[in-house]
């Protein structure tokens, strides 16, 4: 479970840095909290805003404004709808640039890094533009003789999303246009810790001719959780996020009868078979462990070398991880940016500590890289000779530290992954189509890349991990994302 963020009273502040309106009714209104958290710029340290920690009061407002606009919206012509989400895309393309250093502003992320979930985040606002065909039904004549039946998919009603810290502009937008453009009307939770992507975001939305209450944002943290899982009147959650609190999410929301997608954390294991091409595997694999500085739900977590490969495996890759820049994403030439909070820093240092003091050899040391002396940064760190074990070998880390367990055989390195609870992505590197063929047919882990260091989300496509990296049914994007936010109505007719 994460530990609690350090709230502060917003009683008697100094003006300056802005506490977060949420945006309610088509309004930005001011949220009814006594306390906030601080917005930090992790590659500076600095406070850039102040998340006002929004109660029920905020939520009850935000569901009667989406509410209220549900009936016409949901009337509103699926074409009609899918030309906002044209606008929308032409705001995202021409805000692409500004969007991304706000992005690497408020997460730390390298600015290539923040372009490409920006993309990303466009691609998905580009497949709910298709709803006009991707939200129609299907019939059948002459069921009995004279009798017809049609299918036709209907909006849910209002629909939440929950975001997490590590991809401000994208995970947002995983579910934002496809619940919007299928006729739902929708309340987003940012995260506390990276409040200011999503108001932009919302910002370009009022330009895109969204009736008010189509799309509010609420700003705050768990009891906002709560209060929309606990609401009578969302039907639908989205939810994004560590284990713990995907599961507490799913159980929260489905009791109160509503259908839930809660994506929750991960621990990815990437094998390298001897046979692999090791200059094309060591780059992506690189890039695996350490893009976004290790802070991706989709980041190896254990590299799982096979045979005869561990000793060069490891040696390439620390090797390439000790020559990363690390520094402010913003500066040119940076590989590597800061950790999002100097809390989360803390507990990365803490599981360095725990892998020296369970018996893994640290054969790079991420305390000891040259960073910059400002921000929340730490340097790449791999381990070797990880078992499944230690607390390092088991529990996602979601920083720069790479853990290698070798094995004597792929089906070792199969049996280790299937034995873990959490099963969102894992890679294999080979040049045996065989190998691959087996891997990813029995992988435990629903995104499987091969020779593919990351398995990304694509917005056509099911996106989403099994067992305890995903709690519900359908995944998001694609046409799992329209299963989601539609109801099937069958109409059975006979006319005389
Ligand atoms: P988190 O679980 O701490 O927070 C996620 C959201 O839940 C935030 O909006 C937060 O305000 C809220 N929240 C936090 N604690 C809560 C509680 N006790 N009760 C109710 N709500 C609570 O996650 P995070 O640190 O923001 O993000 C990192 C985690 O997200 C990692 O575990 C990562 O693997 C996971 N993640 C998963 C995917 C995926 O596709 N499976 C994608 C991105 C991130």
């Amino acid at each position: 479970m994460p530990e609690s963020l350090p709230v502060k009273s917003t009683a008697g502040l100094a003006a300056g840095v802005e506490i977060l309106p949420n945006y309610i009714g088509g309004r930005w209104v001011a949220a009814r909290a006594q306390e906030h958290l601080d917005v930090h710029n992790p590659a500076l340290g600095e406070v850039i805003a102040r998340t006002p920690l929004s109660g029920r009061e905020d939520v009850e407002a935000a569901v009667a404004a989406a509410q209220r606009a549900f009936p016409a919206w949901s009337e509103t012509p699926a074409v009609v709808r899918a030309r906002a989400m044209f606008k929308l895309k032409a705001l995202l393309e021409d805000s692409f640039e500004e969007l991304s250093r706000l992005v690497t502003t408020e997460h730390g992320k390298t600015i290539d890094e923040a372009r490409g979930s920006v993309r990303r985040a466009i691609e998905c606002v580009e497949v709910a533009c298709g709803a006009p065909s991707l939200m129609m039904g299907s019939g059948l004549e002459n069921i009995a003789s004279g009798i017809d039946c049609t299918v036709f998919r209907q909006p849910v009603g209002v629909s939440a999303a929950i975001a997490p810290f590590n991809f401000p502009a994208m995970v947002p937008l995983w579910f934002l246009p496809f619940a919007v453009v299928t006729g739902n009307t929708f309340v987003l939770k940012p995260s506390e810790q990276v409040p200011l992507s999503q108001r932009r975001i919302v910002e370009l939305l009022e330009k895109c001719d969204l009736p008010p209450g189509v799309v509010n944002l609420v700003n705050g943290g768990r009891a906002v959780v709560e209060a929309l899982c606990e609401h009578p009147g969302i039907r639908a959650v989205s939810f994004v996020g560590s284990t713990p609190v995907a599961r507490t999410v799913y159980q929260m929301a489905t009791h109160t009868g509503k259908r839930v997608q809660a994506l929750g954390g991960a621990k990815n294991f990437i094998v390298v078979l001897p046979d692999a091409n090791l200059d094309h595997a060591m780059a992506a694999i690189l890039e695996s462990f350490y893009g976004c500085a290790g802070e991706r739900c989709l980041a190896g977590s254990v590299l799982v070398p096979v045979g005869s490969v561990h000793a060069e495996a490891r040696d390439r890759l620390v090797e390439a991880a000790r020559a990363m820049p690390v520094g402010n994403g913003l500066e040119p030439g940076v590989r590597m940016g800061p950790v999002i909070s100097d809390r989360h820093r803390q507990r990365v240092l803490g599981y360095i500590e725990k892998g020296v003091a369970e018996g893994a050899r640290l054969v790079l040391d991420g305390r000891q890289a040259r960073v910059p002396d400002r921000g929340f940064f730490i340097g790449p760190s791999v381990f070797d000779v990880v078992s499944a074990d230690m607390t390092i070998g088991r529990e996602e880390i979601f920083g720069p530290v790479a853990s290698i367990s070798p094995v004597k055989s792929l089906e070792e390195a199969i049996d280790l992954m299937r034995a873990h609870p959490n099963a969102n992505a894992t890679s294999i590197f080979t040049t045996s189509g065989k190998a691959a063929r087996e891997f990813s047919h029995r992988a435990s882990a629903s995104m499987v890349g091969v020779n593919i260091g990351v398995a990304a989300p694509m917005a056509y496509f099911p996106f989403g991990g099994a067992k305890d990296s995903f709690f519900g049914d359908l995944k998001v994007h694609g046409r799992d994302a329209f299963e989601f936010y539609t109801d099937k109505k069958v109409t059975i007719s006979r006319w005389y």
